[in-house]
């Protein structure tokens, strides 16, 4: 069994061990030592890394009561004693993170009566799962200044060994689900965590934490977080962002909210008028398509890369005037065709009749209602042909 240093001191950053074995499974090549700073995957908490003798430790996992430390290359063979080195940054950030969810967890369990049913430290947030369905602001607000006293009481955090039944004379927050000898973490009158982590001598050292909002998982409330160093880059990284926007809107930030707001009205009220003109142009443009094709019944046009709506748009406004006549348009583009076909009210005849022979020469689909068609296929003619094509069959 490895001797887990990091029981004894988390602080403890750098140490020397003899090594028991060097090995591989199918994760890849790691080392067993006798003594070890690594904290494995655990609790909740993931995985120390840093170097063992200046290899790095890409992972490292507790299997069969032994820690393996996975290396991103094999230690040479005959490597008896190692120099390992922890990823500081990365072991605080942890301990600070760790630490600060046992305060959330115990607030909310002991002012709501909101127990904590799961934990999850991720890269850049960290999760807990509570027991209820919804949050209320007020009860968000509460519980941050009531995690954040206590962060500033600077309570001490202990750590002790003890037999289950020595455990079971303490308050313990959950019931203990292991046999054996057990590690509390507790935070005199705050909180008696049956818990295997790494935490911070005392509550000061989680700095403060900051709740970044909830979302619904399953039956429960996911509660998102950040502590310690973690506060401040993400206030760096949201200040980064208003920096960004105060070129763009100059204006103070506190109202960047109304007038984004605002931009966003003001941009849909554009589109709006925008429609409305394009709607009249297109009224103009198909008056000048019936007044060129001088009383023809056959009203023909080709363009090039429009899009279908357009041309559906267009071929509504030709067939409301010419209501005597049959209409194609046909839109060329890259290497697809794409057209309309449609009959005016005084017509009876079903287009979709006429769209089915023809719509092979280009392999294409199609349909609609019987006086208005749309479809589109490949560019096997030009758009031209393909609307001579379809006149014959008129
Ligand atoms: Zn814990």
């Amino acid at each position: 069994m490895t001797r887990k240093l990091y029981y004894e001191d988390p602080y403890k950053m750098e140490f020397d061990s003899k090594v028991v074995k060097i090995d591989h499974d199918k994760s890849g090549p790691f080392v067993v030592l006798k003594e070890t700073a690594f904290y494995p995957t655990g609790g909740g908490q993931p995985h120390d890394q840093g170097t063992l003798n200046d290899i790095e430790v890409i992972d490292a996992e507790e299997v069969e009561e032994e820690v393996r430390h996975y290396t991103k290359e094999e230690l040479p063979e005959s490597t008896e004693e190692v120099h390992g080195i922890i990823d500081r940054e990365r072991r605080i950030d942890h301990m600070q993170q760790h630490c600060g969810q046992h305060i959330i967890s115990a607030v909310f369990d002991d002012l709501f009566n909101l127990p904590t049913t799961s934990f999850h430290l991720g890269k850049n947030t960290v999760t807990i799962d509570l027991d209820t369905e919804h949050l209320s602001e007020e009860i968000l607000q509460k519980a941050e200044e009531r995690v954040n006293q206590i962060i500033r009481t600077n309570y001490p955090v202990e750590t002790k060994w003890m037999s289950v039944e020595e455990a079971g004379e303490y308050p313990l927050r959950k019931p203990l689900a292991v046999d054996g000898d057990v590690r509390l973490v507790i935070i005199p009158d705050i909180d008696y965590n049956g818990c295997g982590g790494t935490h911070p001598e005392s509550t000061g050292e989680v700095m403060t934490v900051k709740f970044l909002g909830w979302t619904k998982s399953k039956k429960q409330v996911r509660l998102e977080f950040v502590c310690g160093y973690r506060v401040l880059d993400k206030l760096g990284q949201k200040h980064q962002i208003l920096t960004e926007l105060k070129q763009l809107i100059p204006r103070p930030e506190e109202q960047f909210v109304g007038e984004v707001d605002h931009l966003i009205k003001a941009s849909k009220e554009k589109d709006k008028k925008m429609a409305e003109l394009e709607g009249q142009i297109l009224q103009y443009e198909a008056r000048e398509i019936i007044s060129d094709a001088e009383g023809n019944k056959v009203i023909q046009r080709v363009f090039q890369d429009r899009p279908i709506k357009t041309l559906q748009s267009l071929g509504k406004a030709i067939i409301e005037e010419a209501s005597d006549a049959y209409l194609i348009l046909v839109s060329e583009q890259e290497d697809q065709l794409q057209f309309v076909l449609a009959s005016g009210a005084e017509i009876d005849r079903n287009m979709n009749e006429v769209a089915k022979q023809t719509m092979p020469l280009i392999e294409g689909k199609g349909g609609g209602k019987p006086n208005f068609v749309q479809g589109g296929g490949k560019k096997l003619m030009d758009g031209a042909d393909f609307a001579d094509r379809v006149k014959e069959r008129l």
